[in-house]
């Protein structure tokens, strides 16, 4: 689940981290009232879950509050990277010196928190670390120790020369740690992390994602969520109880285990296709769930065929089959789907599939080539 900058910022400031104040609006009266209350020059800020907002035009200096409820105009309702803003945090601006970058994130070959920092900050990090990578340093923290000061200080030391930034620094370091650990965090970052001119280091923007796994025991940052800010599929996806991630390819894939569903997407590859997504339905052949992620995966405008891969085990093909005949009955579908249906009472789901219209396969390898052979038509 990712987090609005200014629920990071609330995290943030949960574990002790100064941060600039600031207020959210959802029109342009609001963003006006709130910045006549700060006073003097505000950003206005998109909140959506995406980075980059300010390329795209979603952060804008306001010199009044007159100007602040004009950029909240423009701002709120305006497209960032397919998610509609809806809300903006009116904030005091800062000047700036300099523009730094810190991060803290789970690194899963290491199985740790690694904190990734950079004096080339207020830009794309993985830009930098394709064409600079000497400008980052990396740290692993081992999670039995938690960061330890030196450990902080030593980031902090490749960000700044002046004793009294990397002080303020290895501070701020130390609490984005808190903060990342005290909310069941994936991904915590401050970018940038910035000087000014009267020496003081702060954190301007807040990023964070939370493990999902990590929601049930925190219901403090849970109630966090915001559904109308997350790709309605999404949404829908976890309502249904289905496991779903969406991709950029045109192969629809509606797959019975997590394991299958991996193994599925890789052969996609393999025959020179591209998933549109990652979806594991479950052991379930519930019409239900089955339309709910023919739903999903339709709805995708780069889906150009769609692929079931099932095998019956407790589950049964002859269920798995009903529930796909129900589910189309309900769906308006245009892409053509291939199914491959295997395991137990195999022959009577592929009968009621053929009985139903459907091109049904026994093995992967036959209908994953069938569906990369039909999303490239
Ligand atoms: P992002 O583009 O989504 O990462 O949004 P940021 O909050 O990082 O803002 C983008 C850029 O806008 C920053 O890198 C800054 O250069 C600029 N910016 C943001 N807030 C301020 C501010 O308070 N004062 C000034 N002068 N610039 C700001
Ligand atoms: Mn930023």
């Amino acid at each position: 689940m990712d987090l609005h900058e200014y629920q990071a910022k609330e995290r943030f400031r949960a574990a002790g981290m100064v941060v600039p104040p600031g207020e959210v609006a959802t029109s342009p009266e609001e963003a006006e009232a709130i910045a006549a209350k700060y006073g003097g020059t505000v950003v206005v800020k998109a909140q959506v879950h995406s980075g980059g907002r300010g390329k795209a035009g979603g952060v804008k200096l306001a010199k009044d509050a007159a100007e602040a409820k004009a950029h909240a105009a423009d701002i709120l309702g305006m497209d960032i990277k397919g998610l509609t803003v809806s809300k903006v945090l009116v904030t005091p601006a800062e000047d700036i010196d300099t523009e730094a970058y810190v991060g803290v994130l789970i690194d899963r070959a290491k199985q740790a928190p690694t904190f990734v920092v950079s004096a080339a900050g207020g830009v794309d990090i993985e830009e930098v670390a394709e064409t600079n990578p000497d400008e980052i340093r990396k740290l692993t923290v081992d999670p039995r120790y938690g960061l330890l000061p030196h450990q902080a200080f030593w980031l902090a030391n490749f960000l700044y020369d002046d004793a009294e930034l990397i002080k303020q620094a290895s501070k701020i370091i130390g609490q984005l740690y808190d903060a990342f650990t005290s909310s069941g965090a994936s991904m915590a970052e401050i970018n940038p992390l910035i000087t000014t001119p009267s020496g003081e280091v702060k954190a301007i923007d807040a990023k964070m994602s939370i493990d999902d796994s990590e929601l049930f025991r925190r219901p403090e940052v849970a109630q966090m969520r915001d559904a109308s800010s997350e790709p309605p599929a999404e949404t829908r996806a976890r309502e249904a109880g289905l496991s779903y991630v969406k991709l950029d390819g045109a192969v629809g894939c509606c797959v019975n285990g997590a394991g299958l569903a991996m193994a599925t997407m890789d052969l996609v590859n393999y025959y020179g296709g591209e998933p549109a997504n990652f979806l594991d339905i479950g052991g379930s052949s519930n019409p239900d769930k089955v339309t709910a992620a023919l739903e999903i995966i339709a709805s995708d405008p780069n889906v150009k065929s769609i692929l079931f891969n099932i095998f019956g085990g407790i589950t049964r093909c002859d269920d798995v089959a009903n529930g796909i005949v129900e589910a189309r009955k309900r769906t308006d579908i245009q892409s053509p789907i291939v199914i491959r249906l295997t395991g137990t009472n195999e022959r009577l789901g592929l009968e009621i599939l053929e009985n139903a219209g459907f091109s049904a396969f026994t093995t992967m390898d036959e209908v994953v080539e069938e569906a990369v052979r039909l999303a490239s038509c």
